[in-house]
């Protein structure tokens, strides 16, 4: 089957966006700031789950670190299957996050990706407080919880309705009330007080970062499209970890600027794209680049996936800063009910004009998982495009097969291919 897409012909080559040296650019900047801030005790240091309330933390002076921003590096830097144990030992099962049980397994170790990639970064940085929604899951909350007891600091939490359908005043209400009583215990740890036009500022910037990022994404509903979802998965670290800052809207105006050029000149991210591909689900951060090879050999583009959309918040707005970072973070996919997520699939594989979808079945995280309750076929009798499931995980690459992952999907573009004659 290798040989009906190959044949003789030289591999197609991946081309490299230019923008990619700002973004690292950016993501040394942001954790050397934090270094400093968390070697000398001041500003005040927020952790913030990766779609918690990070424009409240910042409009009140807290620099903002993810966590999972982190424990991403440690897949990518497939360090994470082997500190995994060191959480299971304290009783967090093999079977729940791996982006948790790695995180805690590395500060058990007393290792951490920063200080590979960055000299002189020792150690992640201290949290004066933790702020965590459980809009995504439940994780998130035993995560921060455990922290908050190691660096004996405060953990705040936003608690969100789950499995939501259409999102109403009632939950929009619910949620910013929360955030709202954010605000005193917040100010208690910044030793500052809260100022409404800040947090406006913030959410304006949010809320422009938000677009632009969008924009980018949607440069893939071009063909050939000038962007992959393995580029998007780094290139959207300033979305997760800069929104509502400058310098993530900057940034995104140039990387903007370089797709739309490509568009211009009809360069596709990769040279041939033979067939258009949805990724849903995490990615397996230990196999991005092995990923990416796989399918763009078969001359595949994976181009659009739901999960670097999950850092658009077309709601947000400063006239109304609370409602609307309540209705944003609510409104997101992964808060949503199947009925919500089967309507944004088939307007998404719409929009991308897609031939296939992948559905990864990540065994750690069945949250950004959604395949384990007949979607696939549903959506296949809808839309009528073919889809396969890859077993797999996003950290822990002892539950991957890379062999068979590469079997299925062969057979899977095989399938595209004979569907096109
Ligand atoms: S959504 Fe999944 S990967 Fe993310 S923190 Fe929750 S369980 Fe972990």
């Amino acid at each position: 089957m290798w040989g009906n897409i190959m044949s003789d012909e030289k591999k197609p080559v991946r081309k490299k966006l230019k923008a990619a040296a700002d973004v690292s650019r950016f993501m040394a900047e942001y954790y050397y700031e934090l270094d400093a801030a968390s070697k000398k005790g001041k500003p005040k240091i927020a952790w913030c789950s990766s779609v918690g309330p990070a424009e409240i933390l910042r409009a009140m002076g807290f620099l903002v670190y993810f966590p999972e921003t982190h424990s991403a590096m440690l897949g990518a830097t497939r360090m994470a299957t082997e500190l995994i144990p060191e959480a299971n030992a304290l009783g967090y099962s093999p079977d729940i996050c791996s982006y948790l049980t790695a995180d805690i397994g590395a500060f058990l170790r007393g290792v951490t990706p920063l200080s590979k990639i960055y000299k002189g970064i020792e150690s992640i940085p201290k949290p004066d407080v933790l702020v965590f929604n459980t809009n995504q899951c439940r994780d998130v909350q035993d995560w921060f919880s455990w922290y908050g007891q190691k660096f004996k600091a405060p953990v705040l939490g936003i608690y969100t309705h789950r499995n939501v359908g259409k999102v109403t005043e009632a939950h929009v209400a619910s949620i910013a009330k929360q955030m709202e009583a954010l605000i005193e215990p917040l100010e208690k740890v910044s030793g500052r007080p809260f100022q409404l036009d800040e947090l406006k500022r913030v959410v304006a910037l949010s809320r422009e970062c938000s677009q632009l990022w969008k924009e980018v994404l949607e440069t893939a509903t071009v063909k050939p499209s000038p962007l992959t979802f393995f580029d998007g998965t780094t290139l959207m670290g300033p979305a997760v970890v800069g929104r509502g800052t400058q310098k993530a809207v900057d940034i995104y105006k140039t990387l903007l600027a370089e797709l739309k050029d490509r568009i211009k000149k009809n360069e596709g991210a990769l040279q041939d794209e033979r067939f258009r591909l949805y990724w849903d689900g995490m990615p397996v951060w230990g196999r991005l680049r092995a990923h990416s090879e796989l399918f763009s050999d078969l001359k595949a583009n994976v181009l659009a996936s739901t999960y670097c959309n999950s850092w658009i918040f077309s709601t947000l707005d400063e006239n109304d800063p609370f409602d609307t970072m309540a209705k944003a973070y609510t409104e997101l996919f992964i808060v949503r009910s199947d009925s919500e997520k089967e309507t944004y699939f088939t307007n998404m594989l719409e929009l991308f004009k897609v031939d296939g979808v992948i559905y990864h079945d990540a065994k750690t995280c069945p949250n950004n998982t959604n395949c384990r309750y007949g979607m696939p076929q549903r959506l296949e009798q809808k839309t009528g495009i073919p889809s396969l499931i890859i077993n797999a995980d996003l950290n822990d690459l002892r539950l991957i097969s890379d062999e068979q992952t590469k079997t299925n999907v062969e057979a899977f573009i095989e399938q595209l291919e004979e569907n096109q004659n």
